[in-house]
């Protein structure tokens, strides 16, 4: 399977493998009774939306280019996502009555997976093919973006440094002989 491929397989098996999670988590605290009966929705909310989360970045890390805006970007909506999670069934009290109890997991369930498209169009790809690579010169190991022109080894798109001895190895051993 292609690099790619895998990313996307192992995406594809984030909501089965969340469902499963959650009813077991459901299941468990409602036989352990106490107060984690009573908090059982926003435990597995939170549960679900961290490992969620943590899985997603490991999948992808290694696809993105990890700019300041990107890294940012994704602490913050990451953190906001939890906190939702965890808000929404603190509410049902309040709202139970018109929408009844099982409303907070579809809201924490569609607020992921919204988070999960943003994701998609907000973190920046840092693929580019091999022939387009070679065309463009030397350029940033991290990324590609050619550093055509610069006086200095960092990467202007996504502020990766190697060393002189570095690039330059890189470039020799991509030219071949
Ligand atoms: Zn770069």
């Amino acid at each position: 399977m292609t690099l790619v491929g895998r990313s996307l397989a192992a995406s594809m098996g984030l909501p089965p493998f969340l469902c499963g999670i959650w009813m077991i988590l459901f299941v468990f605290l409602e036989e352990v009774g106490g107060p984690f009966e009573e908090y059982s929705l926003e435990i597995c909310n939170w549960v679900c939306t961290a490992i969620a989360i943590v899985v997603w970045v490991l999948i992808w890390r290694r696809r993105v280019i990890w700019t300041r805006r990107a890294r940012i970007g994704t602490i913050l909506s990451s953190s906001l996502l939890l906190f939702v999670a965890e808000l929404v069934p603190l509410c049902r009290d309040f709202l139970s009555k018109y929408l009844g109890e099982r409303w907070s997991i579809g809201i924490a369930g569609a607020m992921l997976g919204l988070w999960l498209m943003f994701t998609a169009f907000f973190w920046p790809a840092r693929t580019t093919p091999a022939e387009e690579r070679t065309q463009a010169g030397i350029h940033c190991l991290r990324c590609g973006y050619s550093l055509r022109g610069l006086t200095t080894t960092r990467c202007p798109e996504c502020g990766f440094e190697p060393t002189m001895e570095v690039l330059c190895a890189a470039w020799v051993t991509e030219q071949g002989p």
